[in-house]
């Protein structure tokens, strides 16, 4: 009976975390094979593409019928270019990347990819488009090698290593005793929060998506660990399609374009200095991160 009850307790435990992280929603996916809210249509086309173009038009979105949370949202993310997002907690930034990913439809307007609505593609082709750093990564009870691998499951061991390299957390898993075959997560080694976004850039670089969703995570790096994984970040997002969810300003002023987000609206958009010109919301927030000093301040914790 334990052995049956350990796995199912496990899967209680994902399914929790899910709720609230991107990480765990590609997780659920995987283990559940697909989403109950959102069915592929008969019809529905794979989506092939080398380059993404991806267009939010009007989009109105409810997680509840009685509870509207956003409010015609339109933006574009031309084929290579960072778009990023700011704006308090609960602003809605990270239901973009859960509508993105097909987590949930929108209620009205449309997301599509190249032309291409995201209803009328399959959900599997779509996923395998979009790769997640999300803000908190959990890890399978599995070793180190088998939670990098799982950005590709084809991947050759030669290839594991190059990602586990461009991600900078090569030496640090030759330090362990196991090297690859360490087991890590909930009933093995407990990474640090930099060390887990290392496992998730690297299987990033091996899945090698044309659109890239950063949820950035600050709160749980100190910033000499953010700062490098930003550089990593940076790197990856090189002529891919990148959605950044920001909480440190500082990180985002090259983005192609910057959307302030208020209650689910976007208020002001523009580039990093033209927002600081006009001296609206994300002039304020800026100022606030800069008075409450170290850049350590994630604008959700203000
Ligand atoms: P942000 O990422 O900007 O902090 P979110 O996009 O996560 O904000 O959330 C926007 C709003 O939607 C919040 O008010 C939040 O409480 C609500 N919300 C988020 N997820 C759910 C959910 N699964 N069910 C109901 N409401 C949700
Ligand atoms: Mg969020």
């Amino acid at each position: 009976l334990l052995q049956l009850y350990a796995p199912l307790n496990f899967l209680g435990f994902i399914y929790r975390e899910i709720k609230h992280s991107l990480a765990d929603m590609e997780k659920m996916f995987s283990l559940l094979g697909q989403n109950a809210e959102v069915k592929d249509s008969p019809d529905a086309i794979a989506l092939k593409a080398q380059r993404a173009n991806v267009r939010f038009e009007n989009v109105d979105f409810g997680y509840e019928s009685n509870r509207q949370i956003l409010h015609g949202v339109s933006f574009d993310v031309p084929a290579g270019h960072t778009v990023a997002v700011v704006g308090s907690s609960g602003a809605g930034k990270s239901t973009l990347s859960r509508l993105l990913y097909r987590f949930y439809d929108t209620n009205s307007g449309s997301i599509s990819i190249n032309q291409h609505d995201l209803r009328g593609l399959t959900q599997a082709s779509l996923r395998d488009h979009i790769g997640i750093v999300p803000q908190d990564t959990v890890l399978f009870n599995d070793s180190i090698y088998y939670n990098i691998a799982y950005g590709k499951p084809t991947a050759t061991r030669a290839e594991v290593i190059e990602a586990a390299r461009s991600a900078h957390i090569y030496d640090f898993i030759m330090s362990l005793p196991e090297g690859f075959d360490t087991p890590v997560g909930e009933r093995g080694l407990k990474l640090s929060g930099g060390e887990k976004q290392r496992v998730a850039i690297a299987r990033t670089i091996l899945k090698n998506p044309p659109i890239l969703i950063f949820d950035e995570a600050t709160s749980a790096l100190d910033s000499k660990t953010e700062r490098s994984i930003q550089a990593e970040l940076k790197e990856i997002s090189a002529n891919r399609t990148t959605l950044v969810i920001a909480h440190r300003l500082s990180t985002i002023a090259d983005a192609d374009e910057i959307l302030v987000m208020e209650g689910g609206r976007i208020v002001e958009r523009g580039h990093h200095r033209a927002l600081l010109a006009a001296g609206g919301a994300y002039a304020r927030l800026w100022a606030m991160q800069q008075q409450h000093q170290d850049i350590d301040k994630p604008v959700d914790a203000i």
